[in-house]
C-alpha cells in the first residue's frame, strides 16, 4: 500500500485503516473506502466516488465488520426498504387518482 491519497476515505475524508471499528473495503476498481461510508454512499450513487466505476459490494464485506457496524448497516438497509415502500405507496396513490380522474371524464370507458 502506498501512503498517498488512497489511504484516505474520500467520502468522509478520514484516514482509512486507522480505526479497527471502521473497516475498509476495496472496490473492484481498486479504490478503498470505509464499509459504512460505502453503504451511505450507495444510497445516493451506484458508482465509485473517485473513478465512477460501477461498484458491487460482495458478502465478503460482512466478514470484516464488527457487530456494531453490522447493526448500522442493517439500519441503512431498512431505511432503503422503507424509502422504496414509500415510493411505491405514493405511486399507487397517484395511479389511483389518475384512474378516478379518468372515470370522472370518461365514465363509460372503464368497465
Ligand atoms: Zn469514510
Ligand atoms: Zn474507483
Amino acid at each position: 500500500m502506498s501512503i498517498q491519497s488512497d489511504d484516505h476515505c474520500v467520502i468522509c475524508l478520514e484516514v482509512s485503516g486507522s480505526d479497527e471499528n471502521k473497516p475498509i473495503y476495496h472496490l473492484t476498481c481498486g479504490h478503498q473506502f470505509h464499509v459504512l461510508c460505502l453503504y451511505k454512499w450507495r444510497l445516493i450513487s451506484q458508482t465509485c466516488p473517485l473513478c465512477r466505476g460501477v461498484f458491487e459490494i460482495s458478502s465478503e464485506i460482512y466478514r470484516k465488520c464488527p457487530v456494531e457496524l453490522l447493526r448500522e448497516i442493517v439500519d441503512i438497509q431498512r431505511q432503503i426498504e422503507r424509502d422504496l415502500m414509500e415510493e411505491v405507496r405514493s405511486l399507487t396513490v397517484e395511479i389511483e387518482n389518475m384512474r378516478h380522474l379518468y372515470m370522472h371524464f370518461w365514465p363509460d370507458d372503464l368497465n
